[in-house]
């Protein structure tokens, strides 16, 4: 038996791929204490932001394994699944270019006021009284920052780098491939912060990881200056951020991850116009999310026949199995 977040898309191509082999249940839960009774004897369980904790796992009799619809997999205690022989797999790689292309998206919707400029041509842009558009600025000439240069923060690279930007990054590891490849310079993250007319943020949320960017940083920054964050919310203190964009030390933001999510609707951010807003849909296309539900199911196909799944997350890989 598979248990599949019914919050996941492409529910059908799970179960046309996975049926000759399980039952699929769908179902949902949204606490480690509220897992519903008839998942509780599954092989398998598919997810997207579900808990995945000891308290979850002491709830399943026979699980295998935790198969996460995404990358990031900051909400499994992959410890506990470890000491329970229980495979967690992601699905890394085959959405690094949407995220990178909603990051370039909302460079571009902040660079030229895209939002506000939409708004314009359908409200004001006719009337003989119109009020004046705010002129945009270009990205060509200017310098991105990137925080991990990863997967994402690569292809984020290879696309800004096409657009005329300079790139410097900043990354707990260094990438001298990247560097002679696409040209990016390694900075400490002081500089990176500094020097940079955009800043994009592509690390996973580790407790290190966990406000990098707060007040300090914010400080740093141009006041010319965007951040992008299209990783996780808690990589940046979400407090600050809302004081850097009120009191303007910084231009504005661009966030498709939020320290809540969704984002509640008294939030701040909210009735602030320096922000872009869109709600975690960085994986969130029709290719995209076909590609994470296939390697989803290449996971679970293995485990449930014995194997081990290949896309383990990398603290698993050579340990279990
Ligand atoms: P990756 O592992 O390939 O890259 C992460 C990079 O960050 C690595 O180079 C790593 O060395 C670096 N890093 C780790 N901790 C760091 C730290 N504390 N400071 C500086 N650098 C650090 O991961 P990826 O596939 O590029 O994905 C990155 C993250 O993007 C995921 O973990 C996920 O949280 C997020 N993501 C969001 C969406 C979305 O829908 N918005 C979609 C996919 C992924």
């Amino acid at each position: 038996m598979v248990s599949f977040g019914v919050r996941a898309d492409n529910p059908g191509l799970i179960e046309e791929k996975l049926s000759d082999l399980a039952e699929i249940i769908f179902s949902v839960f949204r606490k480690a204490e509220d897992i519903p009774k008839e998942i509780r004897d599954v092989d398998a369980i598919i997810i997207t932001f579900e808990p995945i904790n000891d308290t979850t796992l002491n709830n399943f009799s026979k699980l295998k394994i935790v198969a996460r619809y995404g990358v990031g997999y900051d909400n499994v205690d992959v410890e506990a699944c470890t000491r329970r022989g229980i495979y967690v797999t992601h699905t890394p790689g085959v959405l690094s270019h949407a995220v990178a292309e909603l990051t370039l998206g909302l460079m571009i919707c902040l660079s030229r006021g895209l939002i506000g400029a939409d708004k314009y041509a359908r409200t004001e842009w006719a009337k003989p009284s119109k009020t004046r558009l705010k002129m945009g600025i270009d990205l060509y000439g200017k310098t991105l920052g990137i925080i991990g240069l990863g997967r994402i923060g690569y292809e984020v690279a290879v696309r800004a780098k096409s657009f005329g930007m300079k790139i410097m990054y900043y990354d707990v590891e260094r990438k001298i491939e990247a560097e002679r490849t696409i040209g990016v310079q390694y900075v400490d993250l002081e500089k990176l912060l500094r020097e940079s007319d955009f800043i994009s943020i592509h690390v996973p949320l580790t407790p290190q990881a966990r406000g990098l960017i707060g007040e300090k940083e914010l400080k740093l920054m141009k006041p010319t200056a965007y951040i992008i964050n299209t990783s996780r919310g808690p990589v940046i203190d979400e407090n600050a951020l809302c004081k850097a964009l009120r009191e303007g030390w910084i231009a504005g933001a661009g966030l498709d991850v939020f320290s809540t999510e969704p984002l509640p609707l008294d939030s701040p951010l909210i009735g602030m116009e320096n922000v872009v807003l869109t709600p975690h849909i960085g994986s969130y296309t029709v290719e995209t999310r076909r590609a994470m539900a296939l390697m989803c199911i290449e996971n679970v196909r293995a485990a449930l026949m014995g194997m081990v799944p290949p896309n383990l997350v990398p603290e698993q890989r050579g340990v279990i199995g």
